[in-house]
């Protein structure tokens, strides 16, 4: 099971001048590379003594290669300052801000429900200052897609999960039952309140994944496949349509068919 959000994300860009970044947009989401033509970066090191310790702010702006496309978008990102033998270096990413655009969502060529979509993007913008929310959200987003997708309605996220354990295979339904647990943590309904389990922006970026994998094999393709048996039937057709109209013409001659 592969992830449908290519490496080089923009929750996760950092810029390597030694070599081609591979990298989607944002805004019309095509799979790329970057290279130093389309990228302008800024390096700050905090020179201020603080209780942190030492700290960057390294910066990029990336320009979209794509002709058609050309927008801007902006991260930052709070990284660790190392000390090495003959010169510091960035370290540790402590936090990532995708400034713009202000969400990284993907965008989806399906019919999905307004409501799923809204939910996604929303877990998509909150995902820094809230992971815990974000998965709570994708956690919702889920249950609007089996709901939906699926027509399996229970009482419980978990009931309808067991309903859908025949129609997906093991490791999706494993991942699937992955997002509830996890996103229960967010939504707060743990059983014991008393353990206090946090989600990190990277494990809420995971449960995100799994949500657009499944919207791409449930939706996209689904509609995807739908829309090639239709353009066959079409073709079929217009075949027909052509060889009834050329029946009532008189023919011209032609070296063969
Ligand atoms: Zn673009």
């Amino acid at each position: 099971m592969s992830s449908v959000r290519p490496e080089g994300a923009p929750h996760t860009f950092i810029w390597d001048s030694s070599r081609p970044v591979p990298w989607t947009c944002p805004y019309c989401n095509r799979p790329t590379t970057v290279t130093a033509s389309d990228v302008e970066t800024f390096l700050h090191v905090k020179g201020l003594s603080s209780s942190e310790g030492s700290r960057c702010v390294q910066g990029s702006l990336v320009v979209c290669p794509n002709t058609e496309c050309k927008r801007t978008t902006l991260t930052l990102l709070l990284r660790d300052w190392v000390q090495g033998y003959s010169s510091n270096y960035p370290g540790q990413v402590l936090e990532v801000w995708q400034l713009m655009p202000d969400s990284a969502a993907l965008s989806f060529d399906a019919d999905v429900p307004a409501a799923i979509i809204d939910d996604y993007e929303e877990a998509c913008r909150i995902l820094n200052p809230s992971p815990k929310a974000s998965a709570a959200l994708a956690r919702r987003c889920l249950q609007g897609m089996i709901r939906h997708f699926w027509a399996i309605t229970r009482p419980t996220l978990k009931a309808e999960i067991e309903a859908l354990k025949d129609k997906v295979d093991g490791p999706t339904w494993t991942a699937i039952d992955a997002v509830r647990s996890v996103g229960n943590i967010g939504a707060h309904m743990e059983k014991d309140v008393n353990i206090i389990i946090d989600v990190e922006p990277d494990e809420a970026l995971k449960l995100i994944g799994l949500i657009e994998l499944l919207i791409h094999e449930w939706y996209v393709r689904s509609q995807d496949g739908l829309r090639r048996v239709q353009d066959v039937i079409d073709l079929a057709k217009d075949k027909k349509a052509l060889r009834e109209q050329g029946e009532s013409t008189p023919p011209t001659p032609h070296l063969g068919e």
